[in-house]
């Protein structure tokens, strides 16, 4: 569908790709009347700024239209393959995984295999116009569902209804349901009536990331197929035949870099690609990841190994100087050190388990008692951070046992030994700059003090931080995004956000996150400003004392800046 708007500077439109995921370049998307309240007047405006030209996001671009490019998922293929190839049909499907795995990808693609013109069969003609009205999205006969929405749960009961009517052209009438664990017990009851004596015309395809929400009743009469997380190496490389093919630059680490972040989920690490792309200027390079990704703390970590098995102690510290600097967590980044831990165990024990190139390379150089240790140690180190005067200095010592305990091995060179000349790395007390802020602007109401309690970690507390809140009513909460962030936003990512929501204020809120002129600091520049703005205290902080100066004069010794820590 193709619209104009004419009140803004000059007409723009088109293309088949939700507003929402529109860029800077791209052209705004509208193609749903149900879209078109996305966008304010502003942004609209905002956007006609900018060349006018066809864009799709990757995700979209790269869906696959058949099972051949399937990414991952080889069992779920395979099997519905066989079925289909010998028309062993069921009339409820079940596909279960985590978000982005290509749930309703494969749901589309059963339905045209299933009413493809020239017959039942995987590999569908993709000429007839059952194929084609499939692929475009406009098959009276294919019925798509979201039951997380409150009109899906409208829909579903109207639609239940109107089973018995026959399919108006295809074989069969197509019903996908996606997220189908949010039906409510009523839907339920009307879906399981209809399983149990299916009209011969009738296949539901049902998905959902929470299948134990499932009805047994309902579950007992699909087939179900469960849909991998994707692996790292997987992600690496479908978004490097994706990128060759669209004929842009990459670094094989921020590829991996990339596919780390995605944890698992093709759909997020496309998103990712997207935004890396538009920020690197057409062009991945790992440094861009490194600002994209800014909270995620998997490089340190595997950085903080390495320099574990080089016994490169001041490394180590040098290391978690920088952890603090980009404001970490420094619990998260201890969970994330025993995840790792586990990967490289897991690698050693199962060398061909599918892991990362550099915890392969560490699980090959380690022992497994080693690893072990290390493991054992962090463990240890976990339950005693709580009772550490500083996280990061809990942290500190974590990692100084395990380099205690790691095995020096004769070959290797000695660790450098300390210059007489520099100085310890001095630590410095001082007020935290983000308590008094958080003292001064009534922490419980703003959304920089609400963030930091919410329980949220990955993307969605990426997605978070970029955001301020505008609007906070009884039931109803309001976040703006960074325009050139809204890409991130995605509907599991909200209700992510909004679940955690609930569980904080322990009541049912709904949650929108609109694109928007973000006139306040969001949670994520704060920590960044606060991070710059306590460094430079503790900088000039030593720089000032009276007796760090006596020790530069007496022994002609240089403060080394990086090694200025300051401490909570
Ligand atoms: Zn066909």
């Amino acid at each position: 569908m193709v619209r104009f708007y004419g009140n803004t500077i000059g007409p723009f439109a088109v293309i088949g790709c939700e507003p929402r995921q529109a860029r800077k370049g791209a052209a705004v998307a509208v193609d749903s009347g149900a879209e078109c309240g996305w966008w304010s007047c502003h942004q609209i405006t905002f956007f006609s700024e900018f060349r006018i030209m066809s864009y799709q996001v990757l995700a979209r671009q790269w869906r696959p239209g058949d099972f051949q490019h399937i990414v991952g998922q080889q069992h779920v293929v395979q099997a519905l393959t066989n079925a289909l190839n010998q028309q062993r049909l069921h009339h409820a499907y079940l596909f279960t995984g985590t978000r982005g795995t290509g749930k309703t990808t494969l749901a589309r693609i059963l339905a045209k295999c299933l009413n493809c013109e020239q017959g039942i069969t995987a590999t569908p003609c993709e000429n007839c116009s059952t194929c084609q009205d499939i692929r475009e999205g406009r098959c009276l006969d294919l019925l798509e569902i979201d039951a997380a929405s409150r009109t899906g749960v409208e829909d579903m009961r109207e639609l239940l209804d109107n089973v018995q009517y026959s399919s108006n052209h295809a074989r069969y009438k197509v019903y996908i349901i996606d997220e189908v664990h949010m039906l409510s017990k009523h839907s339920f009851n009307a879906l399981l009536k209809t399983l149990e004596e299916p009209p011969a015309h009738i296949i539901f395809i049902l998905a959902t990331t929470d299948p134990q929400k499932l009805p047994a009743t309902v579950l007992s009469r699909c087939l179900q197929f469960h849909l991998k997380n994707l692996s790292v190496e997987q992600l690496t490389a479908h978004m490097e035949m994706i990128l060759q093919h669209e004929n842009i630059s990459f670094e094989a680490a921020a590829l991996e870099a990339l596919a780390e972040a995605a944890d698992g989920s093709v759909r997020d690490g496309l998103s990712l690609l997207d935004q890396t792309i538009s920020h690197g200027n057409n062009q991945v390079a790992l440094s861009d990841v490194q600002a994209l990704l800014g909270l995620s703390e998997q490089r340190f970590i595997l950085t903080l190994l390495k320099q574990l098995q080089n016994h490169q102690g001041q490394g180590l510290l040098d290391t978690i100087t920088q952890l603090a600097q980009n404001a970490a967590d420094f619990h998260q980044v201890l969970e994330q050190l025993l995840k790792t831990l586990h990967e490289i165990a897991k690698c050693q024990v199962v060398p061909e388990y599918p892991c990362a190139e550099t915890i392969k390379s560490i699980a090959r150089e380690w022992g497994k008692e080693e690893t072990q240790v290390y493991y054992q140690s962090a463990l240890i180190g976990r339950r005693d951070l709580p009772l550490a005067p500083t996280p990061r200095s809990g942290f500190e010592m974590i990692m100084l046992r395990m380099l205690a305990f790691s095995p020096v091995e004769k070959s290797s060179p000695p660790p450098p030994t300390p210059q007489k000349k520099t100085t310890p790395p001095p630590q410095v007390q001082q007020p935290s700059p983000s308590a008094n802020m958080k003292d001064q602007a009534t922490p419980d109401t703003g959304w920089q003090g609400i963030f930091p309690k919410l329980a949220l970690s990955g993307m969605a507390k990426t997605l978070a931080s970029y955001c301020i809140m505008v609007e906070n009513a009884e039931n109803q909460i309001k976040l703006l995004i960074e325009p050139n962030q809204a890409m991130l936003v995605s509907n599991e990512q909200r209700q992510t956000i909004e679940h955690a929501l609930r569980e904080y204020y322990e009541k049912p809120i709904k949650l929108l996150i609109e694109p928007g002129t973000v006139h306040q600091p969001s949670p994520f520049h704060l920590a960044k400003q606060a991070a710059e703005k306590k460094q430079q205290q503790a900088i000039d902080i030593i720089q000032n004392d009276p007796n760090v100066s006596t020790i530069v004069e007496k022994f002609d010794a240089t403060i080394e800046k990086g090694s200025i820590v300051a401490i909570d």
